[in-house]
């Protein structure tokens, strides 16, 4: 059996190393590196090169832009976007709780970002916080784009999942799905068609978050018993997900 993290900051781990190492002993053998920045972009196409079932995300996250995004700052992104180890644009989106930037200007480090994973042919992680009726309205008028598109961290109810699905989204989701006062979420896992679910972390070294790629299995245990299924169906079905959206991108011969 097979896991995926679909989500985990390495980049933000002195020595992510022993997160690897532990994951791998319970079964997580593909991990997508995320970034916020240039910066962590770049850290996360050197992990992903380091270690076997790394995949690298590349983007800059709607809460840490403090500027709009420059021409200058897309193409730096686009010349990491071509490395053979990116595997998606992200983590990008729009956020209404924490953004430095006005919803205009989010919009556009978005709209120029969602372009570029067109042209390049990749999917995209979605950071969307407080944003679903602008996110929706973006998708509903131009698309998603070709190459598929994850919408990280859900926890919302039935009828949002059913938005999202309907656009043709992919939703991944975490911890919070083991919680049992989340009941709206946990609700909704039990209707998200298994061929469009993700399982991830989201993992990042904040003081009192103790959560990393390792515990992955935990979450699929949970989802296999809301829906009455099998942690086997559930790991298949994420996993191969993962490696459908990643395509010939993927670290398919390490993760055998
Ligand atoms: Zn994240």
């Amino acid at each position: 059996m097979i896991l995926a993290d679909a989500h985990v900051h390495l980049h933000a781990y002195a020595d992510p190393s022993g997160i690897v190492t532990r994951a791998r002993a319970r079964g997580v053998h593909l991990l997508v590196a995320v970034s916020i920045d240039l910066a962590s972009s770049r850290r996360s196409i050197d992990l992903a090169a380091q270690f076997a079932g790394v995949v690298a995300a590349v983007g800059f996250h709607p809460s840490w832009l403090t500027a709009p995004l420059t021409p200058a700052d897309l193409t730096a992104l686009e010349q990491l976007a071509r490395h053979p180890s990116v595997g998606f644009i992200g983590e990008i989106g729009l956020d209404g709780v924490e953004a430095k930037l006005s919803v205009e200007d989010q919009r556009q480090a978005f709209r120029a970002q969602l372009d570029l994973a067109d042209r390049l042919g990749l999917p995209v992680n979605l950071h969307i916080r407080d944003a679903f009726p602008t996110a929706i309205a973006e998708f509903a008028a131009r698309g998603l784009p070709s190459a598929g598109a994850v919408v990280h961290y859900f926890v919302g109810d039935s009828a949002l999942a059913g938005q999202l699905l309907d656009l043709g989204l992919y939703l991944s989701v975490g911890k919070p799905v083991i919680r049992p006062e989340n009941a709206a979420l946990r609700a909704a896992i039990r209707g998200i068609p298994l061929d469009r679910l993700l399982l991830e972390t989201d993992a990042y070294p904040l003081p009192g978050r103790t959560t990393e790629p390792a515990d992955i299995g935990d979450i699929a245990r949970e989802v296999a018993r809301l829906r009455g299924c099998s942690l086997e169906e559930v790991a298949r079905a994420t996993t191969d997900n993962l490696r459908r959206l990643l395509g010939a991108r993927g670290p398919l011969g390490a993760v055998e």
